[in-house]
């Protein structure tokens, strides 16, 4: 049976930490870091992570505000309303809750948020410093991840990653990080052939598709490092007998638990810790403006 990396209990102490650095923060400066976050809508799943994320700033004891705009709201006044928080000097860091409605290019919204208070870490700006390795603000889930591997003590320098996954907010990003982790690292998608070979060679496998439990037992190799981004909702049978969903990774938990040395659950493993680098990156614009 592997051992777990607890996402959420790791998070839980980084937020620790990070409620006594608001404090002593607030002293230095006068004022708390802030994060503000826009929602276009009421997509439920949007909803829940924008809770989550509010839930967090209070938690952690930063300033938070919400900013909620109706549906059918134009580009030209969401770039109006992303250009004022902009310039207001109290807010450190700025996100705008993806994906936005089908009528507005979420590419100029990126595109348009400062770049100092880019906390998602999406302005091409920063993609640009991340591939350069230059600092920059890291996108959350990426940087959660290599938490998760660097919590586990394991070094992972020289050791082959495979990333099945190549979107711009996780695949593409996660596979950086681990190269300058200096692992080495294969980039898998929908297209590569003998996906089970690919990942059995996996020393750190990190699974960032969106298809429930893809990843079975025999695709991994025993021992390796698995990290479950995946967040599936799958029909299930609740105990009452009535019908109902239920979270479930890109990992067959059940299976892969018996043949990897770690793995991370869902829900408990990438999801809280995505959230908590949300945190840190609020801090880090905060430290970059007062600086
Ligand atoms: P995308 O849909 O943008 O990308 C999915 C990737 O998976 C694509 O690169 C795609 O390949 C690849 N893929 C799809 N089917 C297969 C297949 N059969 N075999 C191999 N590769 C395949 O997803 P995201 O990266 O945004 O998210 C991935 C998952 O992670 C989702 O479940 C999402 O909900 C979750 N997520 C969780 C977060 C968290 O905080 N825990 C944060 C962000 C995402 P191709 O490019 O060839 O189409």
């Amino acid at each position: 049976m592997s051992n777990i990396i607890d996402g959420k209990a790791l998070s839980l102490s980084l937020k620790e930490q990070m409620k006594e650095r608001i404090v002593e923060l607030e002293a230095q400066y006068g004022r708390k870091p802030c994060l503000a976050v826009i929602i276009v809508g009421d997509n439920p799943s949007s909803r829940s992570y924008v809770r989550g994320k509010i839930k967090a700033a209070e938690f952690v004891g930063m300033d938070s505000r919400l900013i909620e705009l109706p549906e059918d709201i134009s580009e030209q006044d969401l770039l109006a309303k992303i250009a004022e928080i902009n310039a207001e000097s109290a807010v450190d860091g700025l996100l705008v809750q993806l994906p936005l409605p089908g009528h507005i290019n979420e590419d100029r919204v990126i595109d348009a948020i400062d770049i100092a208070k880019d906390v998602d870490g999406f302005h091409p700006q920063n993609v640009a410093k991340l591939w350069l390795g230059r600092p920059c603000i890291l996108p959350c889930t990426p940087k959660g991840i290599v938490a998760m591997i660097d919590s586990t003590g394991v070094n992972i320098s020289g050791k082959k990653a495979v990333v099945v996954g190549r979107s711009n907010i996780v695949g593409k990003p996660v596979a950086k990080l681990l190269l300058d982790r200096n692992a080495t690292v294969t980039i898998a998608h929908s297209r590569t052939a003998d996906l089970p070979a690919v990942c059995r060679e996996a020393d750190v496998l990190v699974a960032a598709v969106g298809r429930p439990e893809m990843i079975t037992a025999d695709m991994v190799k025993p021992g390796a490092i698995v990290i479950d981004v995946g967040i599936n909702r799958i029909p299930c049978i609740k105990e009452d007998g009535s019908e109902g969903s239920r979270l479930v990774g890109d990992v067959q938990f059940p299976g892969v638990s018996e043949v990897a040395g770690w793995i991370t659950p869902v829900p408990g493993g990438v999801g809280p810790m995505t959230i908590t680098m949300l945190m840190q990156n609020t801090i880090e614009c905060f430290l970059a403006r007062m600086a």
